[in-house]
């Protein structure tokens, strides 16, 4: 019998290895389509987020731009996006980062990644400078839930259980369920071993979305970048997705790159760039009144069906 079975084994785990390297690669090439000549400075130490009055436990991080300036070199040209752009996102709280297309909202979380060196100032996450610490702890302390979501093709399980390869079945069902895509995995005809992708089920935007905030959530990483759908969504999957969204930013030290403005009312602070500066800065309400850029934006989004806030 183990004769008959060791090849399909052996086909069962290369098969694994095979998808492992896949995603692997997808990451890699991820990296590489960003560039990079960003290197560990020699001997860097890790981001350390130990908290000195609980041992054992980690605090919540602050992120701070200081005076950052960033151009991309092109063989023809060098244009500079971010021109002296400084603000803080306190331990816990959540900025939201608005303005034209093309105005380096990407760029800010780029720039926290490190996947760039800043040209000018400093990027700190709590008070270390991103320069000086690896590339690999950094990048474990943040979380993305992405516009668009790269699923595999392989179960739900697969999917989900990506942000965190050694989750057990409770922490992949209670991902799940915070995420609120439980629901239709159970709906699902195999549940969690219902294979998506081109040959399986196929999941709308939103059904992916909240995959992604799944894996985030079982990643639990202290810091969070929402890179927000431009696609306008129907009023009732957009509460839906908000509800999901909320559940996921909770106690962390969260980044919204915004395009509907109506998921970002109740952030801490929201950044209007342009041109390269932070044009306007305040809460929703506070942006409103003073009649600007982003009282602009808002007024333009309310004349659109799909984007009415659900304030
Ligand atoms: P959107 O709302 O459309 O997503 P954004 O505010 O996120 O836009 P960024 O993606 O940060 O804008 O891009 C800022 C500018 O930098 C754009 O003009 C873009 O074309 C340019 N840019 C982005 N990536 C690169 C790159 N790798 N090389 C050269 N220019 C780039």
């Amino acid at each position: 019998i183990a004769q008959i079975f060791s090849p399909l084994s052996w086909l069962g785990s290369s098969y694994r290895m095979i998808l492992q390297s896949f995603t692997d690669m997808e990451n890699l090439m991820d990296l590489l389509r960003t560039k990079s000549d960003v290197y560990d400075q020699p001997g860097a130490a890790e981001l350390d987020l130990v908290d000195r009055k609980n041992p054992g436990h980690h605090i919540l991080p602050s992120i701070e731009f200081n005076n950052v300036s960033f151009s991309y070199k092109t063989k023809t040209a060098t244009v500079k996006i971010l021109d002296g752009v400084s603000f803080r996102v306190e331990p816990g709280k959540s900025v939201a980062l608005v303005g034209p297309t093309g105005a380096g909202k990407s760029t800010v979380f780029r720039l926290l990644c490190r996947f760039y060196d800043v040209d000018d100032g400093e990027v700190l996450v709590e008070n270390q400078n991103i320069k000086n610490i690896t590339q690999l702890s950094l990048r474990q302390a943040i979380g993305v839930v992405p516009q668009d979501t790269v699923l595999f093709n392989d179960t739900i399980a697969y999917n989900i259980g990506f942000g965190k390869r050694e989750a057990t079945d409770e922490e992949l069902i209670d991902a799940a369920r915070r995420a609120q895509i439980l629901p239709f995995i159970e709906s699902s005809p195999d549940g969690f071993l219902t294979l998506v992708g081109e040959r399986g089920l196929r999941l709308s935007g939103g059904e992916k979305q909240r995959v992604a905030i799944a894996r985030t959530l079982l990643k639990n990483p202290p810091i969070l970048i929402l890179d927000e759908a431009t696609s306008a969504l129907d009023s009732l999957t957009e509460k839906k997705i908000q509800q999901s969204l909320n559940e996921v930013s909770k106690g962390r030290t969260t980044l919204i790159i915004a395009h509907r403005l109506s998921t970002i009312i109740h952030c801490d602070e929201i950044l209007v760039l342009k041109n390269g500066i932070i044009a306007e800065r305040g809460t929703h309400n506070q942006l409103l009144s003073i009649q600007g850029e982003y009282a602009n934006l808002w007024n333009q989004q309310l004349k659109s069906p799909d984007n009415i806030p659900q304030a």
